[in-house]
């Protein structure tokens, strides 16, 4: 089976020379360690440790999987061990303040961070992923008391944390949340009810594990104003801080599914549970979703990851294995055939992995900016700054959430496709990367739902299209910029009408919407993909405008390095990006076409 192999030269490069991290850090408060020595250092740090501890148990974790016996989770072999390094490490903190027992550097290295974990092994790092997410909540919405109890041990990774939206009656509606709330004479709370799909609701890699729940007081309003949120630790808290007495949550059942099978994925039983009111009555789904941004973009990662692993092991064994010649003559003649890598349409496939998981990092690493501005702006209390970045994000996490594993999912695909019948055995491996990202698109908001986020919510209602009109501006400003440059010019002119499309969409979707309100939810998913593919085009101008300014005034790489960038440029453009035209043509059709079948004449059984 294949390694992982940390890509440090394309993170450099994305880091360094295309976005300027250092100066971008040169001007944050937590960017002040963030030095580019100290960057680099934990750059490779991180890759050694995805090389050496998590990509090795990647398969071994799928075949072993989970197993639940008298309420207990064991992980597969080496997880506990690996969970243990990572602690002893220091990695849960790398991002999270220094007064609750962080690293305090930027949010953006915890990506860094995360984009590698994920890639070398996605089940392992959804653990510290869903503790991230409660560490953020009890950040920003918990009492200084719960913060000192619950920020620190989590931060040191002793404790873990899950997310526990989800009930058997719903996963994207939670306004019909059940689970109930009952005040106690101690200001505590019972809570009582079931959950489902909860990612790492129990296992054995900490000592304790802290639920944030959503509940319903008694006597709430229904639907979404109606819903709170708790703290529910497994052991509730000694007054030393240690663990103390077992707490009435309970794992029922582990689910079996297609994929991520080294992550637990438990139905929870709160049967009175204790639990501790975070955050106001009733707001329960505003303080859930204030940080649902940064974790989505953390699902985003889930589309770069398999990419850039599949694409990995794909590309050696195209350079192995031989198959026929090549049409356009024998490449190595003295083998008995060529391999499969000279194949123009197994270079096609190759390509497209590699457009995706590049491109896609530079989407990812370039929101990641916006998400330290935001992130500094909430510590240090300035709320204007704070809502300025969120919605800047806000615009972008949906497109990189909801495109980006849309095609991670292609992209792994690929994979299985150059390894031919190989690529359906487990042998390889490609299988398991297919089934591992499968649940990219569902979880943290289907497409779907981040598609109408997008449209409905973030360009129609909110900003009548001026979030499109801000962001096109930007990208316009920056193609005007290329166009004198002979290399550049075709890119920069195409990258131009795009803007210009976007906004006459956006217009056209907008008045349609008017006189028929399934417009709306018709035209979502492709103004999604549409506003993608324009999204990545930007990422691979940029790219290479600043290969083209290496290579005619040198960098730190080869010129193999930039020349490669260009070429991957002009292939995103001449045969990925021409599908934004396909979801333009298609956006635009009558719903007509969708909602003339009637429900009972769908089927032909029976
Ligand atoms: C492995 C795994 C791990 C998970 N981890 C967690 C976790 O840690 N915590 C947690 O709380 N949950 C978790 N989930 C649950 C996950 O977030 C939900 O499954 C997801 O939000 C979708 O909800 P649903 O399954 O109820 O689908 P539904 O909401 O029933 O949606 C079904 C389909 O209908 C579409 N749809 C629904 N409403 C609309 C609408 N208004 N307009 C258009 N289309 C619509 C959706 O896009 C989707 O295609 C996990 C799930 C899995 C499988």
């Amino acid at each position: 089976m294949p390694v992982y192999k940390a890509p440090l030269r394309d993170m450099k490069f994305l880091l360094n020379d295309v976005f300027d991290y250092p100066g971008h850090y040169q001007t944050l408060a937590s960017g002040e360690n963030a030095t580019p020595d100290i960057v680099d250092a934990i750059l490779t740090e991180c890759g050694r440790f995805c090389e050496e501890v998590l990509s090795p148990i990647y398969q071994s974790g799928d075949e072993e999987g989970c197993r639940l016996e008298n309420g207990e989770v064991t992980t597969p072999k080496g997880y506990k061990e690996a969970y243990d390094q990572y602690v002893m490490g220091g990695w849960q903190g790398l991002s999270a303040p220094e007064e609750y027992g962080g690293q305090g550097l930027p949010a953006s290295m915890g990506l860094f961070k995360q984009e590698m974990m994920g890639t070398a092994n996605w089940s392992f790092s959804m653990y510290p992923g869903l503790s991230l997410g409660a560490m953020n909540t009890i950040f920003l919405h918990g009492s200084e008391d719960q913060k000192q109890t619950y920020l620190v041990p989590l931060t040191e990774g002793r404790w873990g944390g899950t997310m526990c939206l989800t009930e058997p009656q719903c996963g994207t509606d939670l306004g019909q949340v059940k689970t109930k709330a009952e005040p106690q004479a101690d200001g505590s709370y019972k809570l009582t009810g079931t959950k489902i799909f909860i990612s790492s609701g129990e296992h054995d890699l900490t000592e304790n594990i802290v639920h944030i729940v959503l509940a319903r007081l008694p006597d709430a309003p229904k639907g979404t104003r109606g819903i709170s949120l708790f703290i529910v630790p497994k052991f509730l808290p000694a007054a030393d801080g240690s663990v103390g007495e077992r707490n009435g949550v309970n794992c029922g059942s582990l689910e079996k599914k297609m994929g991520i099978k080294a992550s637990a994925t438990c139905v929870m039983n709160f049967d009175g549970a204790t639990g501790y009111l975070i955050g106001p009555e009733n707001q329960g789904l505003e303080c859930m979703f204030t940080f649902m941004n940064t974790a989505r973009i953390g699902t985003a990662i889930q589309g770069v990851g398999p990419a850039e692993l599949s694409y990995q092991w794909a590309l050696d064994y195209a350079k192995e294995r031989r198959s026929m010649r090549a049409l356009s003559g024998k490449k190595e003649p003295d083998q008995v055939a060529d391999s499969l890598i000279h194949h123009a349409d197994v270079r096609r496939m190759l390509l497209t992995q590699k457009a995706i998981a590049e491109g896609g990092r530079s989407m990812l690493y370039y929101a990641a900016k916006l998400a330290d501005h935001m992130v500094e702006a909430h510590t240090v209390g300035d709320d204007k700054k704070a809502e300025k970045y969120d919605d800047k994000l806000g615009f972008l996490t949906p497109i990189l959430k909801g495109f980006l594993t849309e095609l991670g999912n292609e992209a792994a695909n690929l994979g299985v496709q150059v390894f031919g019948g190989h690529g359906y055995i487990r042998e390889h491996g490609m299988e398991q990367i297919v089934r591992d990202t499968r649940i990219a698109t569902l979880y943290e908001g289907t497409t779907g739902i981040q598609a109408l986020d997008l449209l409905g919510r973030k360009v129609l209602l909110m900003t009548q299209g001026g979030a499109v009109r801000e962001f096109t501006l930007k990208i316009a400003n920056f193609a005007r910029k290329h166009l004198t440059n002979k290399q550049l010019r075709p890119m920069a002119i195409e990258l131009l009408k795009l803007t210009a499309q976007w906004n006459l969409l956006t217009v056209r979707v907008m008045l349609a919407a008017r006189k028929d309100r399934d417009v709306v939810s018709a035209a979502a998913h492709d103004f999604l993909m549409y506003s993608g593919y324009v999204t990545m085009a930007y990422m691979w101008l940029r790219q290479s405008a600043v290969a083209a300014d290496k290579l005619e005034n040198g960098g730190d790489e080869s010129d193999a390095f930039y020349q490669t960038k260009l070429a991957t440029a002009e292939f995103y453009y001449e045969r990925l990006l021409p599908r934004a035209q396909a979801h333009a043509t298609s956006m635009l059709s009558p719903t007509r076409n969708l909602m003339q079948v009637e429900p009972d004449n769908m089927a032909f059984t029976g």
